[in-house]
């Protein structure tokens, strides 16, 4: 079976009066991640990976910024759009491993609702999807809250 791998970035300000996404959950928190979307660092992470699995590009080529049709948009539904890349190129996802990094706020209670939206909204079992929190120790703008930061990787199966 031909497989393949992708890795995907994404770092967003924390921001007063703007909510917190993180893959497709709203966190309660006093502060939200900037965007011209909802800012959901995980889900453009994992949108980069299963792009980046693919050679298709990137989340920032698919969707600009400067297109007022994605102002405020979920990014549950760019994930959709990509899904739908992803499966009219004749694949499906094997995995998707992901690291949160985030001082505050502390991710570990929501960490298991997160990997079940993500499995939904991605249509495969939720023991396919890893979700892991982890804080910045303190250093650098992670560490001061000042943003909020995810990686992740994904396995490509042809069908
Ligand atoms: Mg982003």
């Amino acid at each position: 079976m031909a497989c393949k791998i992708g890795i995907g970035y994404d770092i967003h300000r924390l921001a007063e009066g703007r909510k917190l996404f993180l893959g497709g959950v709203e966190i309660p928190y006093i502060k939200g991640l900037l965007g011209h979307s909802d800012g959901d660092a995980l889900l453009h992470a994992i949108c980069d990976a299963l792009l980046g699995a693919m050679c298709y590009g990137d989340i920032g080529e698919l969707f600009p910024d400067t297109d007022a049709a994605y102002c405020g948009i979920s990014s549950t539904e760019l994930l959709k759009k990509v899904l739908l890349i992803v499966e009219g190129k004749g694949y499906i996802i094997g995995n998707v491993d992901t690291v949160v990094i985030a001082e505050q706020p502390r991710l570990e209670p929501f960490k298991d609702r997160i990997a079940q939206t993500i499995a939904a909204t991605l249509n495969i079992e939720r023991h396919k999807i890893s979700v892991k929190a982890k804080t910045n120790e303190g250093l650098g703008e992670l560490g001061k809250e000042e943003a909020i930061a995810a990686w992740a990787s994904v396995l490509l199966e042809q069908r």
